[in-house]
């Protein structure tokens, strides 16, 4: 579409980044252009516009740059969905792999209550192992993940499918093959 075509121009391309073979999305050029940033934010709120939303959790780092806007823009909650270590409350922690060996990411334990109506937000879905951990942290506390969403879509490595068939309905705004 055009919307993807255009709002995709803006997301800048660096080869070999963080390592030689890899093409690292860089959104720092989108979230400074005034009318991509608010576009994609529209955006990504659109598919929800009709329903309630009661919170929006963003994962660190960059899906708290994007998850707070679109809160504001849900009139919903925000939620932290942090790395280990960086949370002061009572916490529920999950295990995820990362390519080279593993990582945590915490939750507040009170942060939702049962029932609550979720939409999870970060920059981009890769492989889906840091969204799919988000998304068990989400449902153990009860909430109802509406729906997850990201910028970018890497379709090849297959986590959009992998989020969508744990029944979690996906939304993005523009692939990367
Ligand atoms: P996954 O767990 O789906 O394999 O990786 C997605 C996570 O890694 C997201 O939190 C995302 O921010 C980060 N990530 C991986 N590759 C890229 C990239 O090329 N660009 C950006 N902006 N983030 C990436």
């Amino acid at each position: 579409s055009q919307l993807a075509t255009d709002l995709a121009a803006t997301v800048r391309s660096i080869p070999d980044y963080p390592k030689p073979g890899i093409i690292f999305r860089d959104i720092t050029t989108l979230l400074g252009n005034p009318r991509a940033f608010r576009r994609a934010v529209d955006e990504l709120v659109q598919p929800w516009a009709g329903s309630k939303i009661d919170k929006v959790a963003g994962i660190e780092a960059r899906g708290f740059i994007l998850g707070g806007a679109v809160a504001h823009q849900a009139s919903a909650g925000f939620i932290p969905i942090r790395k280990k270590g960086k949370l002061p409350h009572a916490t529920v922690r999950i295990a995820y792999s990362l390519e080279y060996g593993l990582d945590e990411m915490e939750m507040h334990e009170d942060a939702v209550t049962a029932g609550e109506r979720v939409v999870l937000v970060d920059d981009l879905i890769a492989t889906g192992g840091t969204a799919v951990a988000a998304t068990k942290l989400l449902k153990q506390c009860g909430a109802e993940v509406v729906a997850a969403v990201f910028v970018i879509d890497l379709p090849d490595l297959g986590g959009a499918d992998k989020l969508r068939a744990l029944g979690t309905p996906v939304h993005t705004l523009m692939s990367f093959a």
